[in-house]
């Protein structure tokens, strides 16, 4: 885990003024640790890593953050540039209609599943009118797949006609596209388990008969090191426009996203995050070099918070979690800034431990009014309970379950939750805690 790593770097770097090549090398042997531990291909890493050097040797240190939290500025900033930068790239639809996208990939990368998402995406979000067309006639009823999908996101699928070869296919695709005047035509093309030959053959000669405006390289973002062979064929038979990551809801820790953005030099586009037919996204570089780095997305959470938390709530917050102090009152403001920042569901996953957290809660059957209840808890307790919560014994956890209204189960949990949170901060503390990652984004 990088925020481990680099918190015993950070903690040698921690005081001094500027950023030595001694302190940059350093750091940059852990980063190049936890880059291969996410799965990014090892050339990618190696470059990355000369890019990052060469920034950071002699980088002035700035007066409100520790030579630590600059290198991880530096660090993520750099990754989100190489993940794509500010810019959000889109489908381009400006072509002469039928505006043809064409998915490939491998069998199983979610070319499929991904055709229906952008039918959906485009009907809804950009009011386009899409025809979408399976060539695959490998698999057993690859075809029915697509139809059945195309039913359930209510965009109308070429009609199946037995027998007929991937080529021929897109030209019926094409010509009924023209007929019923659709804006958009999405050919989901066959995969094989390896790339081959006879799988390149074939892509070739559909982009040749329906010269598609975009062609998107639909990648398992779980493949890893693997990913690179995948993306590095394709990009030299297809003329890719763009790369397709899905399930980035998975535990993948998004590896493949920096090696497939300099393998095949296109944007990636979209990340999928799961089964259902809504779940794709624009591809977010910032959001996955977080991942990438293992720090969850410490950095979005920084930035949301920012905007929630008064400026003096957050300086005091800030001191007491860089004591390793975080009570029942520091537990309370979180708890309100929470309901106003969304809820625990939005927290779930951002802060390092707070999934625990809520997997604690969610299988209690507990939901968002617990931050309600927790409140009431905290409000039950004396002051020095609230400041020592070690002092709750059985009786004391009678008393205050009395006079919330609640059981002394739940007081119980709250006291769990409060203690997944401490260790979440302690993590972040070894960042140098949240002030630290606030003035970081500046
Ligand atoms: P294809 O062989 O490339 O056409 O792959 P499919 O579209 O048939 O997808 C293979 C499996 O992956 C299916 O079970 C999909 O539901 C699943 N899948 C596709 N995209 C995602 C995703 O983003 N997240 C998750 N969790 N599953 C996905
Ligand atoms: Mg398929």
């Amino acid at each position: 885990n990088l925020s481990d790593r680099l918190g015993n770097v950070f903690d040698r770097l921690r005081g001094r003024g500027a950023l030595s090549e001694q302190d940059v090398r350093d750091a940059m042997r852990e980063v190049r640790v936890a880059l291969l531990e996410a799965d990014v291909a090892l050339p990618v890493v190696r470059r990355f890593i000369d890019a990052v050097t060469e920034k950071a040797i002699g980088t002035e240190v700035l007066k409100s953050v520790t030579p630590g939290q600059q290198v991880v500025k530096i660090v993520n900033d750099e990754l989100v540039e190489m993940l794509g930068g500010e810019e959000v790239e889109g489908l381009t639809l400006e072509a002469k209609p039928p505006v043809v996208i064409m998915m490939v990939g491998l069998q199983g990368s979610g070319k499929t599943t991904t055709t229906a998402k952008l039918g959906k995406l485009l009907k809804e979000r950009h009011g386009k009118k899409a025809l979408m067309a399976s060539l695959d006639v490998n698999r057993p009823a690859a075809q029915e797949q697509l139809a059945v999908l195309g039913e359930q996101v209510s965009v109308a699928t070429l009609p199946i006609v037995a027998g007929q070869q991937p080529v021929d296919i897109a030209r019926r695709a094409m010509e009924s596209a023209k007929l019923q005047s659709a804006d958009v035509l999405l050919l989901d093309t066959a995969g094989r388990l390896h790339v081959d030959e006879a799988l390149m053959a074939e892509m070739k000669a559909v982009a040749g008969v329906s010269t598609p405006t975009e062609v998107l390289l639909v990648v398992d973002s779980l493949t890893g090191q693997d990913a690179v062979n995948v993306a590095r064929s394709f990009t030299e038979e297809v003329p890719l426009t763009g790369v397709v990551l899905t399930r980035m809801d998975g535990d993948a820790r998004g590896g493949a996203a920096l090696s497939m953005r300099h393998v095949t030099g296109k944007p990636i586009k979209f990340a999928g995050t799961g089964e259902k037919l809504d779940a794709i996204e624009a591809f977010d570089p910032k959001r996955v070099a977080g991942r990438i780095l293992g720090m969850g997305d410490v950095v979005s959470l920084v930035e949301k918070a920012a905007a929630t938390i008064k400026e003096e709530e957050a300086e005091a917050m800030a001191k007491r979690m860089a004591k390793g102090q975080f009570d029942l009152n520091d537990l309370r403001t979180q708890l309100r800034q929470m309901q106003n920042m969304g809820g625990l569901g939005m927290l779930a996953g951002m802060l390092p431990g707070m999934k625990k957290a809520k997997a604690a809660l969610s299988q209690s059957g507990m939901d968002d009014k617990v931050l309600v209840h927790m409140d009431a808890i905290i409000g039950s307790m004396t002051p020095k309970e609230r400041a020592n919560p070690a002092l709750m014994n059985a009786k004391r956890k009678k008393r205050v379950a009395a006079g919330s209204g609640l059981q002394v189960q739940d007081v119980n949990k709250l006291l769990k939750m409060h203690q997944e949170m401490s260790r979440a901060m302690k993590q972040i503390k070894k960042m140098g805690g949240l002030k630290g990652l606030g003035a970081l984004l500046g």
